[in-house]
């Protein structure tokens, strides 16, 4: 994950802006100042590097972990940070530093602090770096997080609540879970890919529209964060996270929330209570606010048979399975196998940027470039005709392209809604 590499696989991926990722990092905020150079304000693209390089534009960013007790509860919340240029997040680092935080450990500090008081201390070093709550779902390190988060953004941002105008999905939750929470209302759902690797970049994105000649870090923020400004987001099956479903890994119980309101929160095998999983916790937040959410998210399928999920008042998505994982499928391989990232490289060559080949070809032109097989795996995921055994407890979900027919996802998402 250097500059370059980075750049390289946003290229083929098709992706115009990167997170630079863990700017808080003293050699990592060094390094980019020396491989970077600004291509607008606040926006940043290689020095020096090849043509194709130079069409992706990097934006600073970085991630806080905050481990703190609130309440009488130990909270663990990810924030993640956009700030707008360099000199801004010198400046943060600094005062990050004077409070005797240890930014070189990790890519992503620990700071004993609350988010309440962290807010304030960021906005006033810049009033136009952005504070975007991670992966909020996730049962640890997350708002919404089962373990050691909160029931609303207000207990946890505190006065400072308003400056959060957008928070993240996360990998384990798609935007309709998310629109039915009361306490979103009026902020954006963004989706970003929390990669640790280049090939992971993209397996979410927030696609908004500026004038290429015209990206700056504000535009691209106020796009972030406006409503509605987002063209759409992709997003990645919430049920292939280890924390969807509720249930006992080692005791083989797995449930959804209606099973649970059914059957119950104890394991028939054990005894215990069952380890919460994020659906769950969607539901029990939602009946919170329980004359919200009603409007149901329609299913529309456009030209090529793409499966988009739309609500009127919010930018839709659609989900979808990584080209990796789809070539991998095809040959029956692991994702990080020669193979496939020879097949995955001829055919950006061919075809262009993965989110063009996934959205936006016809199925002759992929056909022709990889294959009946491939032509067909494209389909079946552009329509979401594919099967998903949600994860539960630890245990990641599984997604196949080719399954039982019975099975599909339908029936998954039956049960979720
Ligand atoms: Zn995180
Ligand atoms: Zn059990």
């Amino acid at each position: 994950m250097v500059p370059g590499e980075m750049a390289l696989w946003a290229a083929k991926k098709g992706i115009d802006v990167l997170g630079s990722g863990d700017f808080t990092h003293p050699l990592w905020l060094r390094q980019l100042e020396s491989e970077l150079e600004e291509s607008g304000e606040g926006v940043y693209c290689r020095r020096g590097g090849e043509k194709k390089e130079k069409t992706v534009n990097f934006l600073l960013s970085g991630e806080l972990s905050c481990i703190y007790s609130q309440g009488g509860r130990s909270r663990r919340i990810h924030l993640l940070v956009l700030v707008p240029n360099f000199t801004t997040a010198y400046k943060v680092n600094r005062e990050l530093e004077r409070r005797g935080f240890n930014l070189a450990s990790d890519g992503r500090p620990i700071l004993g602090i609350a988010v309440k008081d962290l807010a304030v201390i960021l906005k006033e070093v810049d009033e136009n770096i952005s504070l975007i709550p991670a992966h909020i779902w996730t049962p640890w390190y997350s708002l919404y997080g089962s373990f050691s988060g909160f029931d609303s953004l207000e207990e946890c941002f505190g006065q400072a609540s308003p400056i959060v105008k957008a928070v993240e999905t996360g990998l384990s939750s798609d935007p309709a879970m998310n629109w039915q929470i009361e306490d979103l209302a009026g902020r954006q759902i963004v989706s970003f890919s929390d990669a640790h690797s280049p090939t992971k970049l993209g397996r979410e994105m927030t696609v908004v529209s500026l004038p290429k000649g015209e990206l700056s870090f504000r535009k691209i923020v106020d796009a972030l964060e406006g409503e509605g400004k987002i063209n759409f987001t992709v997003e990645f099956y919430p049920e292939e996270g280890k924390y969807h479903f509720s249930g006992h890994r080692i005791c083989k119980i797995c449930r959804s929330p209606e099973e649970i309101s059914q059957l119950g929160r104890t394991c028939p095998v054990c005894g215990r209570p069952l380890t919460l999983g994020v659906a769950q916790r969607v539901e029990e937040l939602k009946r919170k606010g329980s004359s919200f959410g009603g409007e149901k998210p329609e299913e529309i399928f456009d030209d090529f048979g793409v499966c988009w999920q739309k609500v009127s008042s919010r930018p839709p998505y659609v989900s979808l399975v990584p080209l990796l994982e789809i070539l991998a499928q095809i040959r029956n391989v692991g994702l990080s196998s020669k193979k496939v990232i020879n097949d995955y490289n001829n055919l950006t060559v061919l075809l262009g940027a993965e989110r063009e080949i996934m959205l936006r070809r016809k199925p002759e032109e992929i056909e022709r470039a990889g294959g009946v097989k491939l032509k067909e795996a494209v389909l079946r995921v552009r329509g979401g005709k594919i099967l998903i055994k949600p994860g539960f407890d630890g245990q990641f979900g599984e997604v196949k392209i080719w399954g039982g027919e019975e099975e599909r996802r339908k029936e998954a998402q039956i049960s979720l809604f």
